[in-house]
């Protein structure tokens, strides 16, 4: 501020003529100079008698417009009343006020003031008293108290240990009280002792190891255990960073501490947990796999002797009589399937082998299956040509096993003259599979229940046979594949189901190896073991191969006797069973491909345990073939033309 800009002052004694105007003058530059806001008042009726440059610029007034008037002029009406009620105490006791913070509005918005006020008496020529305030700006430094204040209850109340140490990391220099208290000692006890006395002896080359790497990295975390003051140790999770100066060098190392004992246990519970599941998946696999083998033994006998009494001549009431048995039994057969079928995929017992299907070939061969069907119920198939060059990543059998299911449901439920389209299109990293018929529909606001188990929408007494597990199992096996199954009623007939799977490259189709049998079956000759426990499927191969004179049987319904047999009599075929009441059937297996006497004959598993894992294991074993109980009649009968030498054919040597 400088004297020639400044108005006539009120009745400041500086403004006088003569020396005392120099005196003014100078009084006006110490006043400027100094670095905190000053405004001079008249103490007799609190108007402002002069306001300093820092002040005028702070609150955006010109000298002009506040000298001669009171706080109103600068204030808003709250501020000046209660500034004027602090002027008037400190004028009234004629003496210096005590620091004050104040809030003020300023051009900078709200900020925080120390204030000390100074009442002066006796200026010469002047007003009788002055009053003069001071307030220096602190908003930043009571901002950067606030936050240590902040700080210091974070520390102070922090639940984990947390312990500044000297920057080489060896003695304790400040801690909170969560961290003496963790270990049993008063904070007095720990400071300035050495940082290594807090860990468990044989842990301290490595805390010296992992400080080390702070050092080097800036940061580290890692698990220790700590040495209570009572002896007793516990684990800990320690966060340890470097604390450094504006230049970079570390000055102090801060390191937190957690005790983890609670996790510790937390973890073993959730490790004996796993462990439990795990258990109970293998209790749960070998349930599956003795209730296969359970229900599926008598029904081998009803489908097997069945099938054996169609072969023979019978009446029409037989035959019906037999047509009822086989439909049971295979009902019942799809039912165990399925079931089993569904719960080995949520157990995650399911052994699947994804790879890229090209889908034209999964539905040429089911439409081949369906076809009969198809052609029983009048309804085409159609296939759109896009499906030529959709791959999937999915388990072919399994891939197969789900179109076979949506095929024939849409074969099933159509209307004679109808049809069943099957396209495939992309649709982002993925190809979508849809099946569309033009058949009876889905029931509307039915879609959320097609595909739980047992529910079948109310065809339970209709003509279409079922089990209301098959779009079950189709979705649990499609996700197990990582895809998506849905369903919708057609706008304008039918339904379409939708299969989501992950798209694929193509691959060179390596067609399945497809079995070769002769159409005609010319008779065959040879001698077969037959190792199995059971008389009932004994008798039932037995009577199976009544049909092949040509061929002679040995029974073995143990499998150590069956060994022997099969080194006395080398036959051309053995038959298998896996449940055996000496030797598991995986052992006898191997006995006779170790055998040099035997290794050299054909091998064919008949087992009820029908687990797809450890059938292939047995192939893998070096098993010829397997056939699952019960036992598929035309099957074995197959095997048997296909493993044994025709009638007619001449005896080497
Ligand atoms: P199932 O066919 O053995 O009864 P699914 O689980 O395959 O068992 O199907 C469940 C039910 O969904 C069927 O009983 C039928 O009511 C209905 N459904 C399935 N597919 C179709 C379809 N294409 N058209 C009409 N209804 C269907």
């Amino acid at each position: 501020m400088s004297a020639t800009r400044r108005p006539e002052p009120k009745r400041l004694p500086a403004r006088q003529s003569g020396s005392s105007s120099k005196q003014g003058e100078f009084l006006d530059l110490v006043i400027d100079a100094i670095p905190c806001m000053v405004f001079v008042k008249d103490a007799s009726d609190l108007t402002y008698v002069s306001i300093n440059r820092l002040a005028r610029e702070t609150l955006g007034v010109r000298e002009a417009e506040v000298v001669g008037k009171t706080d109103l002029a600068v204030f808003s009406p709250e501020e000046a009343l209660r500034i004027q009620a602090d002027d008037r105490r400190v004028v009234e006791l004629g003496t210096v006020g005590a620091v004050l913070e104040e809030r003020l509005e300023t051009k900078r918005g709200i900020r925080w003031f120390a204030t000390r006020k100074v009442a002066v008496t006796g200026i010469q020529g002047g007003p009788s008293s002055v009053l003069f305030t001071f307030s220096e700006d602190i908003t930043e430094r009571k901002e950067l108290r606030t936050t240590a204040a902040m700080w210091d209850q974070v520390f102070r109340y922090a639940e984990r240990g947390i312990v500044v140490g000297s920057p080489n990391g060896h003695t304790l220099e400040m801690m909170n009280p969560a961290f003496p208290l963790m270990l049993g000692y008063e904070i007095e006890e720990l400071a300035g002792t050495p940082l290594m006395d807090i860990f468990a002896p044989e842990v301290r080359a490595n805390v010296a190891a992992m400080l080390e790497l702070v050092r080097r990295t800036g940061q580290h975390t890692f698990e220790s255990t700590c040495l209570r003051k009572n002896g007793t140790t516990f684990p800990v999770l320690i966060d340890a960073t470097s604390v450094k100066d504006a230049k970079g060098h570390v000055h102090h190392r801060a390191i937190r501490i957690q005790d983890a004992t609670l996790l510790k246990s937390a973890e073993n519970v959730l490790l004996a947990d796993r462990f439990e599941a795990e258990r109970a998946n293998q209790a749960k696999s070998i349930f599956l796999s003795r209730m296969s083998h359970e229900l599926r033994t008598p029904l081998n006998v009803i489908l097997g002797f069945a099938q054996v009494m169609q072969l023979d001549e019978l009446n029409d009431l037989q035959t019906e009589s037999v047509g009822h048995i086989l439909q049971a039994g295979r009902h019942l057969l799809a039912l165990i399937d399925e079931a089993l079928d569904i719960s080995r995929v949520e157990s995650g017992q399911l052994a699947l082998s994804l790879e890229s299907v090209n889908v034209k070939d999964a539905v040429d061969e089911v439409f081949a299956l369906m076809q009969p069907l198809a052609d029983a119920k009048g309804v085409r198939f159609m296939a759109d040509a896009n499906h030529n060059h959709c791959f999937v990543v999915a388990d072919r059998q399994r891939l197969k096993q789900v179109l076979l299911n949506l095929i024939a449901n849409g074969v099933n439920y159509n209307v004679p003259g109808g049809t069943l389209e099957v396209s495939c299109a992309p649709a982002g990293t993925c190809i979508e599979i849809s099946v569309a018929d033009t058949g009876i529909g889905i029931p509307e606001h039915s879609t959320d229940r097609l595909f739980a188990p047992f529910d079948r929408l109310g065809k339970e007494g209709s003509e279409v046979e079922g089990t209301g597990l098959g779009l079950s199992l189709s979705k649990a096996l499609v996700e197990a594949m990582g895809g998506t199954i849905s369903a919708k009623r057609n706008a304008d007939v039918g339904s379409t189901f939708t299969v989501s799977l992950k798209a694929s490259e193509r691959v060179d189709a390596s067609p399945p190896l497809a079995r070769e049998t002769s159409g005609s079956t010319p008779g065959r000759k040879g001698l077969i073991l037959h190792i199995e426990n059971n008389l009932v499927n004994f008798r039932l191969v037995e009577q199976v191969l009544a049909r092949r004179p040509g061929v002679r049987i040995i029974p073995a319904m143990q499998a150590r006797l069956g060994l022997q047999l099969a080194r006395d009599h080398r036959p051309d075929l053995i038959i298998l069973d896996l449940h055996l009441p000496d030797l598991s059937g995986e052992e006898t297996l191997r006995r006779l491909l170790n055998s040099p006497e035997t290794k050299g004959i054909p091998v064919i598993i008949a087992s009820a345990d029908a687990t797809p894992r450890r059938l292939e294991q047995l192939l893998k074993l070096g098993a010829r073939d397997y056939l699952t109980k019960p036992i598929d009649v035309r099957q074995l009968l197959k095997l048997i033309d296909e493993l044994l030498p025709a009638q007619d054919q001449q005896e080497p040597g």
